[in-house]
Order: structure tokens, then sequence, then C-alpha cells
């Protein structure tokens, strides 16, 4: 525990004499927010005003996440935590309320876009178990209110910055028109009957809510497990009764049982959809928010035999690499 302590002082120096860090050094505010995607989006909106941190490792399970000694840290130093909300990072909330500094802001992102009555409850998310499904972010127009809150939350926090934070929020929300626009037209050309979800990861109930898919399952349970021998039985019967042309696994959670269910149902499955691990490597265009969503939505488009062209025309080049 000593030499803990002891090496992350050393950290922390060395974090203040490098000139990187935020805080009194730099004058910019520090900003701390959850997953990938949703740090992404702060980052879209603070640009070089604030310094924005990530919470939760991409390719780490967000759902199951226990905050670390580095989560601890940049909570202790941070001004304002984004957090989605609905459940997602309790753990993570928890030490926010805990450990953040005097004066410091959490904010619900989820909670302040969505009342209970707009909560969706389905698969992996049972209203019986009380967690309304978390992901809101699928749906772009969710995102743009997201982009929106954070516009208005730095803004109050750091009102020196305030026109900064309306240019940068500004040019991002124009590309996530464009990308809402774009989702809607790609789906559109799936044959209506084929627009249809199964998953593994339970993330796009409000996606398919807003574009007009239907979710007919997900194959990971409430509690994360594996499904039983009965569950599996029942979705393979249930993709041959709706000839349902493609399911779709999760980048984070490998699953051979998804490979099994795909063999014996016929359909074509493939298993790299994500909702908070973004594609590509820090620096790439597609590593954001905008690229995860592209990357879905032009897999599950082809797949179900749709034509995803309509998203050639969104821009993903991150403003802050
Ligand atoms: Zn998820």
């Amino acid at each position: 525990m000593r030499i803990i302590l002891i090496a992350i002082a050393m950290a922390l120096v060395a974090a203040s004499c490098s000139g990187k860090s935020g805080g009194a050094e730099s004058g910019k505010i520090e900003v701390v927010a959850s997953v990938a995607p949703i740090t992404d989006i702060v980052k879209n909106v603070a640009g070089d005003a604030a310094d924005v941190q990530g919470l939760i490792p991409e390719g780490v399970d967000s759902h199951t996440f226990e905050p670390t000694a580095d989560t601890a840290r940049l909570i202790a130093d941070a001004d304002v935590i984004f957090l989605n909300g609905l459940d997602l990072e309790d753990p993570t909330l928890a030490l926010a309320r805990s450990d953040k500094k005097d004066g410091a802001e959490i904010f619900l992102l989820g909670e302040h876009t969505v009342q209970p009555d707009g909560y969706l409850y389905d698969f992996s998310f049972p209203r019986s178990a009380g967690h309304p499904n978390p992901h809101l972010w699928m749906d772009v127009a969710y995102a743009i209110h997201y982009t929106e809150l954070v516009r208005d939350e730095l803004s109050r926090i750091d009102p020196g910055n305030a026109a900064t934070y309306r240019a940068n929020a500004d040019a991002y929300l124009t590309t996530l028109r464009t990308l809402n626009d774009a989702v809607q037209k790609a789906v559109d050309t799936i044959p209506p009957q084929d627009r249809l979800l199964l998953t593994y990861h339970d993330s796009f109930a409000y996606f398919a809510h807003h574009y007009g898919m239907r979710v007919i399952g997900a194959i990971q349970p409430a509690d994360f497990s594996e499904p039983s021998a009965q569950e599996v039985a029942a979705l393979i019967d249930q993709i041959r009764t709706e000839h349902v042309p493609a399911i779709f696994g999760s980048e984070v959670f490998p699953s051979p049982v998804l490979a099994q269910i795909a063999q014996e149902s016929g359909a074509k499955y493939e298993d790299t959809l994500r909702d908070d691990d973004l594609p590509g490597d820090t620096g790439q265009p597609e590593h954001s928010y905008v690229g995860l969503m592209l990357y879905d939505v032009r897999t599950i488009v082809t797949d179900l035999g749709g034509d995803a062209s309509a998203l050639d025309a969104v821009p993903t080049s991150n403003p802050y690499d």
C-alpha cells in the first residue's frame, strides 16, 4: 500500500512538472467522463479549453467495471464528472460521490435526457430487475442531447470559455445531425421484414426504437452470465420462425454460444458490434463515437440486406486529435 502511495505521489509530481496536466498549471478545468463514447462527446465540446480524461478504460465491460486507484485519482482532481447514469456505472458513481473535491459537479447525462417514462426495459434489462437499459447514446438523437448538456454544463462551470464550448458544440452537432439522418436513411434500405435485431449484448433498445427496427431478443442474460441450454434452444427456434438473416455479437463479450446459435439456426453471425469500445486506435478518425455508430450501422444494415452507402456522407475526423 505504502509503495503504491509513493508511486502515485511520484506520478502526480511528474504529471504536474510535465506541464501537460491541467488544473492550476494550465488554468484549464479538469473534466472526467465514463465510457469512451461519452468521453469522446465531451472531448469534442471541450476542445483545447479543458482537460478531458476517460474513467472507464476501453475494452473493459462498463456494466461490471469496478473503480481502480486510477479512477480515484482522476475523480479527486476533477472539476466536473460526466457519467451516463441509469445505473450503468454505479460503483464509479458511488466513488465520485464520496471522493470528489469540494465544489466539483457530478452530471448524469442519461437522467437529464430521458425521464423514467421514457426508460426502456427489455431482455437483459427487465423491468423486474429495476435497472433500465442504459444505452441511450446508441440513439444519435440522444447523443445530440448529451452534447447540448455537456456544452451547457461546461459553460456554467467555466464561463470564460463559454464561447469556445458553443463553437465546438455547434460544429460537432452539425456532424451528429448528418449522422442521425444518414443512420435513418441506411436503416430504411433494409427490407422491412428484416429490420430485426438479435444481439448478444442488449445495447440497441433506444437505437431500434428511434430508427424503426425491432429487437427480438438478446442472448446475454440480465446477470451477464451465459444463457441456459433451454434459452439457447428458444433463441434458435425464434431465429428460424422469424427468418432472421443475421445475428450480432459484441466485441467486448466474445461468446461461443453466439456461434453455436448461428450455426444451428442458419443465421449469419457477426461478433464485432460495440457500444462502448471505439473502433480503430487512438488518433485514427474512426476511433470516435461517430466512428462507432458508423461501424455498427454499416455492419447491421449490410448483413440484413440493406445499402449502407448513405453513411459515406458522414465525416469522422475528430478535431481534438
Ligand atoms: Zn453496454
